[in-house]
């Protein structure tokens, strides 16, 4: 069966002298591998192709086992991921927790959006920070943790000062701070941005610009709760940590002057 799909380059891998096994992500059956042959070698017209990041629509044959991709034609290149250190590194991260995150062949159109989104974002010089924190947010509940950001955990309250429990995985009023004892407090800001990363569209998060340190801050929360609940640690993460360490080779496009996180 010769199958069409739309989809996206997450990873590939050698394999033997001149082939490469492609993960895709792909808007028609989700998470699927295929083999490209010669792709390997400059020449091949699959060599373009299967670059990592690239969107494109792929024409595969499926068989019994891995499917075997026939051609594929470029949708989108995404050039600035790849001209610039720091978007390819977020982009990185991004196709890494996706590919680690979802199950092989289950179609979530949801989940295609929200690459496709992130990257063209990332491609559109948005904030690659901030873009790959939303998509942290946003794929929590892919790997089955629902956050509770609309309402305090315990009690239901929808008013008051808030704090966020690792233990409740969720947002305690001030009411109930004594029901964990290590909550991290967070001022109203803190508390509209994570909702905001949770719940507000892509289109919309890459307008807001944000302070370093309150991207780091937010990080923090999301990453502790990645690594406590579902033990997800990535490969792209250590050389993010990298580029943080080295401000002065790498300097960040940052306007504070036009910061809309505290004004709201
Ligand atoms: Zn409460």
């Amino acid at each position: 069966m010769l199958n069409r799909v739309e989809g996206i380059v997450l990873k590939t891998q050698d394999y033997g002298e001149s082939n490469k096994i492609v993960t895709l992500y792909s808007r028609e059956f989700g998470k699927i591998t295929a083999m490209a042959r010669g792709a390997k070698k400059p020449a091949s017209r699959l060599a373009a192709i299967t670059q990592p990041f690239t969107y494109g629509s792929f024409l595969i044959q499926q068989g019994r086992g891995m499917g075997t991709m026939q051609q594929g034609e470029q949708i989108e290149s995404y050039r600035h991921i790849r001209e610039d250190i720091e978007a390819t590194a977020y982009a990185s991260f991004v196709v890494e927790l996706i590919n680690r995150a979802v199950e092989d062949s289950t179609p979530q159109p949801a989940i295609f959006n929200l690459l496709q989104q992130a990257l063209h974002a990332i491609a559109d010089e948005y904030d690659p920070e901030a873009i790959a924190l939303f998509v942290e947010w946003k794929m929590l509940p892919v790997t089955g943790i629902y956050p509770t950001l609309h309402e305090c955990a315990n009690c239901g309250a929808t008013d008051g000062e808030f704090s966020f429990s690792f233990q409740q995985i969720g947002f305690l009023c001030h009411r109930c701070f004594a029901v964990d004892p290590y909550i991290v407090r967070l001022t109203p800001a803190q508390v509209k941005l994570i909702r905001t990363f949770y719940t507000v569209a892509i289109d919309q998060v890459g307008k807001l610009t944000l302070k370093k340190e309150t991207k780091k801050f937010i990080k923090k929360i999301v990453r502790t709760i990645y690594e406590e609940q579902t033990g997800i640690r990535l490969k792209s993460q250590s050389f993010l940590d990298q580029l943080d360490r080295l401000p002065e080779y790498f300097p960040k496009k940052e306007n504070p002057s036009t910061s809309q996180e505290e004004g709201e």
